[in-house]
């Protein structure tokens, strides 16, 4: 079973069954397979005797987008485990523990979260989170900061930058976020009730510029290790426990995209609230519980990231008076434009979210869409002048 093959539910549970210290030898195992299976498999395989289970998740060798099949690295397997590894060293409790990394099969063993929910599924049942701010700002602070210049020796930090070199999955992003959504592109998937503000986005120069700013520093900006798809639905969930998974485009990229894909991804949700609200009291609340939630991600994450640079800073230069506060005003800025550019490429981009595209009411999807790509067109022609989370809330509100 060594060569690389896609796994069958036999074969992951003949696999599973040899893995040490987890199952008994005898006993009976089920596998169900989980993944959606575009770009991966992913099996559930559990011992109904003592009710233990886990995860085996495997990268297939193409992705399946727009009809096509095009070849993709199994190299990702690897890159998500390693990542997953060094978030865990940083915040344990915040990532499933990976078990085994096995790079002959591309395949990674970890804890099964099947007791969590996907946040986006949860956000569009209208349930909240209280902990997520605090857990996920804190996720941000440990996992950029001690992957930066700022928190590890320079040149322990160049050899981790070989190691995540991810030319293939970043490719996705540059096209797909940084190019397509500005262009009539065949690749996007533009809803005909808004071909007229899509036309607009096409068409405008001051948007380009920032976007081609933006995409410069992805491109460029090897400040900290990138979880690099940070949406909710990379986010597992529940009252007392926040889990993020699947880190397979992470790579050493500018810290603002993280922060700006969680911010996008809730900002996303409020923009479909004009449907899964039921009225305009609960909407104006379920809002302000989303907004909430952003401006104490961004105050935890600040607080908790001043803090290890003055206790763990390992850079005598990055002391120098001014510069850390220079540093969280571009960090900001950035935040800003990334949220922006993460918000558009979901509304006519080639892969949208379920949050939008699952609401029945057609004029209710329209507003959506509509608030959405707004909230995101202002929020990146704004950025480079951004100085405070609240501006960002309140172009969030003034777009509705
Ligand atoms: P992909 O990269 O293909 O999007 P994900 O890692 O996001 O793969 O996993 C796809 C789905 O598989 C998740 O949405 C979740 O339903 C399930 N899944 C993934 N990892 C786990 C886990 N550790 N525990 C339980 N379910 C998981
Ligand atoms: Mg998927
Ligand atoms: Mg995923
Ligand atoms: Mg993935």
């Amino acid at each position: 079973m060594s060569a690389y093959h896609p796994l069958t539910e036999a074969e992951a549970i003949e696999y599973a069954r040899r893995l040490p210290d987890l199952f008994h030898a005898e006993s009976e195992l089920v596998s169900r397979e989980i993944g959606d299976g575009n770009l991966n498999l992913v099996f559930h395989i559990s011992e109904p005797s003592t009710g233990r289970s886990i995860i085996l998740k495997q990268a297939l060798p193409y992705a399946k987008v727009v009809g096509e099949s095009w070849p993709l690295t199994l190299d990702r397997a690897r890159i998500e485990s390693e990542a997953l590894m060094i978030q865990e060293s940083l915040c344990p409790d915040l990532v499933p523990h990976v078990h085994v990394y096995e790079p002959d099969l591309a395949l990674t063993v970890m804890q099964d979260l099947s007791d969590h929910v996907i946040m986006r599924r949860g956000l569009i049942e209208g349930n909240r989170y209280p902990l997520f701010a605090g857990h996920i700002g804190r996720f941000l602070a440990h996992t950029l900061f001690y992957t930066s210049d700022l928190g590890l020796n320079q040149q322990e930090k160049k050899e981790r930058v070989k190691r995540f070199i991810n030319p293939e999955l970043c490719k996705i992003t540059e096209d797909l976020i940084f190019d397509d959504p500005y262009t009539d592109s065949p690749n996007n998937n533009v809803p005909p009730a808004i071909r007229d503000a899509v036309g607009a986005v096409w068409g405008d120069g001051e948007l380009h510029l920032e976007v081609a700013i933006l995409r410069q520093k992805f491109l460029t900006s090897a400040q900290a290790l990138l979880h690099g798809d940070l949406h909710t639905g990379s986010i597992f969930i529940t009252q007392e426990s926040t889990k993020v998974i699947d880190p397979e485009f992470a790579y050493y990229g500018p810290m603002g995209f993280d922060i700006g894909a969680v911010f996008a991804n809730l900002l996303l949700n409020f923009a479909a609230q004009e449907g899964w609200s039921a009225d305009e009291a609960s909407r104006r609340d379920f809002r302000a519980y989303l907004t909430g939630t952003i401006r104490d991600t961004w105050n935890n994450f600040e607080r908790e990231f001043r803090r290890l640079w003055d206790a763990h800073g390992v850079d005598r230069m990055s002391r120098t008076a001014g510069y850390q506060d220079y540093y969280m005003r571009t960090l900001l800025q950035d935040t800003f434009g990334f949220t922006g550019a993460k918000m558009v490429r979901r509304v006519h981009g080639l892969a949208q979210v379920a949050d939008i595209n699952s609401l029945t009411d057609e004029a209710a999807k329209e507003r959506a869409q509509r608030i959405a790509l707004s909230i995101g067109t202002t929020l990146i022609k704004f950025n480079r002048q951004a100085s405070s989370i609240e501006q960002l809330i309140e172009i969030a509100d003034k777009a509705v």
